[in-house]
């Protein structure tokens, strides 16, 4: 994991390292989410580079565990990424 700043929009992110040998950029705040293989219409970056399908919460009584969100979720440049991975999921 390795700490950056967003070339679009100067936020802090971390580029996380996936399975396949990607860097995903992601929001530097990790969060809580609930893991929703089938029905999350949220994504997630685990700490080991895999991306689950979950809700955020704010709770984390409720939550399954603690990742990183995609950051192209919440980049107010989102445009600028080519983001393939975005769609593989
Ligand atoms: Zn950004």
């Amino acid at each position: 994991m390795r700490a950056s700043t967003c070339k679009g929009c100067g936020a802090a992110i971390v580029w996380i390292r996936t399975p396949g040998g990607k860097s995903m950029p992601c929001d530097a705040t990790p969060r809580y989410y609930i893991e929703k293989p089938r029905s999350g219409s949220k994504k997630i970056v685990t700490p080991n580079g895999e991306v689950i399908s979950c809700e955020y919460t704010e709770d984390p009584h409720k939550a399954t565990g603690t990742g990183f969100a995609p950051h192209w979720g919440s980049c107010r440049a989102a445009g600028s990424f080519k983001s393939r991975e975005e769609r593989n999921g």
